[in-house]
């Protein structure tokens, strides 16, 4: 059977390195939601060894960092469930009160219609500065 992470991005490409990759997924209710994606089918975090798990670990607090300091988020989401999709990816989610699902995760029972828009280039500065950070590491 196929896996849906190993034979497709993920979403837009953002960054990428021999580890790992970071999207941009389309979303339109939740603009700005990221995933960093190991490139290998691996599970689980204990199936990695310490010092990938400590290098994906610190690229989501990069992105995490990203979306905070250009989205100005109510609040981030972290995630990682992987029971659709059993190849290991962290969601990054920017939450704002007035969201479509706001307390409810991403994945709950819609609490309103979702209203938020975010400007390209939000979205583009979003882009260059997740790049930028993990460049730097
Ligand atoms: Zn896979």
């Amino acid at each position: 059977m196929g896996c849906e992470l190993c034979e497709h991005e993920g979403g837009a490409v953002i960054y990428r390195n021999n580890f790992l990759r970071v999207v941009l997924v389309d979303d339109p209710d939740y603009p700005g939601f990221c995933r960093v994606i190991c490139n290998s089918h691996v599970v689980e975090m204990t199936d990695l060894p310490i010092a990938q798990r400590s290098t994906l670990m610190m690229t989501v607090c990069k992105v995490e960092q990203a979306l905070r300091d250009v989205l100005q988020p109510d609040k981030i989401n972290l995630a990682s469930l992987g029971n659709m999709t059993p190849h290991l990816h962290w969601h990054v989610i920017p939450r704002y009160r007035d969201d479509k699902h706001f307390p409810q995760p991403v994945w709950g029972t819609p609490q309103r219609e979702a209203t938020r828009q975010v400007p390209i280039d939000k979205l583009l500065k979003l882009s260059l500065t997740i790049r930028a950070s993990l460049e730097s590491l």
